[in-house]
């Protein structure tokens, strides 16, 4: 039986396994596993990328965004703009710090942040936008920054899922004061394990994170303020360097496979496919389709029984989980993201995805759906 996973971390290791068990095994015999030059040189390697001056690693994208919320000084007592759809970390890192969450609903097109919808949200206590390019889609960062310069706010930009995507040819990370980013494995630079970083063209955002980062403290044995422990390991960042070059050409395989997936898909009933916005570039961390809810978890099910994986995220919004009822949001609050979120599914991309992976995944998807077209094939697409 075919057996096509959502996603297949292999293929692009073994792209590269010469490199990177010679440069790992250099790590391991240095007896250097933490800090030291390949930490410093993928910094610079990864601003550069980026298009920032400054970069500071960390042990993950979660902690990029809490980094960042307290180096611009984020925590009780403000409010921080986000959207509810998408991974928890974005609502999280906000909480943490003691500021609270202030959600405004997505636009169903994008999956992201409805722009339009961010000023009514402003209060005397909001300190930040926190964007999010999920799933590699770019936010209309210009609209953003307008507001933001309007009302005086920070903007935080959440590019786990977006890392080489570009607004108006601008990298996502550099428009705003701060760019977060992820390296986990699945993302579109992604470590051997946890990893991530924030890049920002304010030395003393960057000095302040780097401090808090590291107990906070600049000299050793002396806290200036309440940190923590989280850095990127020498040896993810000597993974990372050897990747780092290829994010381009990962970027466009993976612009490639979500072409080819609207070719497939385009005359398949009861598929809502993922739109490609003009004015920026996006890298395809996933290929969301939108199925009808009453259909979604069945045609999940029966990729699965054809040996295809797939995905849902997310499932709930952030604004109706437990964690954030102290919120108090009812059902309803922000009806595109639950409606999205009943109907998204991801279908299998990474680099490395054959043309026909793809051809198998779309044959299967559109006969799952032959049966349950009635109502769902009158939907506009
Ligand atoms: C993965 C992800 C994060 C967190 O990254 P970690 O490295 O897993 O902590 C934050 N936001 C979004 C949108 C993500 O997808």
């Amino acid at each position: 039986m075919t057996s096509i996973p959502p996603i297949d971390l292999t293929r692009q290791y073994h792209l590269l396994s010469e490199q990177v068990n010679h440069a790992v095994n250099k790590v391991l015999t240095s007896g250097r596993y933490i800090g030291g030059a390949k930490v410093k040189t993928f910094e610079e390697n990864f601003a550069a990328t980026i298009g920032r001056q400054e970069c500071v690693s960390c042990n993950s994208g979660t902690d990029a965004l809490y980094l960042a919320l307290r180096a611009l000084e984020i925590g009780s007592g403000d409010e921080v703009i986000t959207p509810p759809f998408t991974f928890a970390a974005t609502a999280e890192a906000i909480a943490i710090t003691g500021a609270k969450p202030v959600f405004v609903d997505i636009n169903a097109t994008t999956f992201n942040l409805d722009v339009e919808k961010i000023e009514a949200a402003i209060t005397p206590q909001t300190k930040a936008i926190l964007p999010v390019h999920l799933f590699g889609q770019p936010v209309k960062m210009t609209e953003v920054m307008r507001i933001a310069k309007k009302h005086h706010l920070f903007v935080i930009e959440d590019c786990a899922q977006a890392t080489g995507a570009t607004w108006h040819n601008q990298q996502v990370g550099s428009w705003g004061d701060v760019g977060c980013f992820s390296f986990f494995p699945t993302k579109n630079l992604g470590a051997c394990g946890d990893g991530g970083a924030l890049v920002t063209n304010n030395a003393s955002i960057a000095q302040a994170a780097r401090m808090l980062a590291n107990h906070g403290q600049r000299e050793r044995y002396l806290q200036e303020e309440i940190g923590m422990n989280s850095r990127l390991d020498a040896l993810q960042a000597t993974i990372l360097l050897i990747k780092l070059p290829y994010l381009e050409f990962w970027n466009k395989q993976r612009q490639e496979i979500a072409t080819r997936y609207h070719q497939l898909l385009s005359q398949v009933e009861g598929v809502i496919l993922p739109s490609v916005l003009s004015g920026g570039k996006g890298v395809w961390n996933q290929y969301t389709i939108r199925i009808d809810a009453k259909h979604r978890d069945q045609v999940r099910y029966q990729l699965q029984e054809n040996g295809i994986g797939s995905m849902v995220y997310y499932p709930l919004p952030l604004h109706l989980q437990p964690a954030y009822q102290s919120l108090g949001y009812q059902v309803g609050a922000f009806p595109v993201a639950e409606t999205t979120a009943q109907e998204v599914l991801s279908l299998p991309l990474f680099p490395g995805l054959s043309y026909q992976e793809q051809e198998t995944v779309s044959t299967v998807l559109a006969r799952s759906l032959q049966g349950l077209t009635i109502d769902v094939g009158k939907r506009k697409k």
